[in-house]
């Protein structure tokens, strides 16, 4: 995994579990809290350029993969499966299941019938899905009829998430 993974997306990967952008070094070092445990005193080094990590109070180390398996307590074939879904997945509504839905946002008719919902994952993503009749839901939105959420309110509310969100409901839009 370690090898088909940049610099870039390491950092990120970090990023998304600890809610902050690790501030390297010049060698690409860090020093991070550790999100497998409480961790006030920051005990995670990692090193972006080769892509490993050392954990000084977990007592452990390794790639991203080992990594996850130590975080998700999984074995490496979950934790491979976690991090090609995390590293495709932020936007497309694929394998979007898989991944913790932090938010929704209801689309209704004018007499409050859920036409669609617009769905917020952790660590990053959209997706968006339709009920299937059957207290179930099909990830797919083609054919569904557009109509504006309350989009002042969703301003107020995530910022900047929402004006992508918006932009990522026109793109799919255009592809019906
Ligand atoms: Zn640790």
């Amino acid at each position: 995994m370690k090898h088909d993974l940049s610099e870039q997306k390491f950092l990120e990967y970090f990023e998304s579990l600890t809610g902050r952008r690790p501030r390297v070094n010049h060698k690409g070092e860090a020093m991070l809290p550790c999100p497998c445990h409480d961790d006030r005193n920051p005990s995670l080094s990692i090193n972006a350029r080769k892509r490993v990590w050392h954990c000084f109070a977990c007592n452990k180390g390794g790639g991203i993969t080992q990594f996850e398996m130590l975080l998700r307590k999984c074995d490496r074939a979950t934790a491979r499966r976690e991090l090609r879904t995390w590293l495709k997945g932020k936007t497309s509504g694929g394998e979007a299941t898989r991944r913790e839905i932090v938010e929704t946002y209801d689309y209704t008719d004018e007499t409050g019938v859920l036409l669609k919902q617009v769905v917020r994952f952790s660590p990053k993503g959209f997706a968006q899905r339709k009920p299937d009749g059957k207290d179930g839901w099909i990830w797919d939105v083609r054919g569904v009829r557009n109509v504006p959420y309350r989009l002042s309110e969703v301003m107020h509310t995530v910022g900047t998430e929402a004006c992508f969100c918006m932009l990522l409901q026109n793109h799919m839009l255009s592809r019906v």
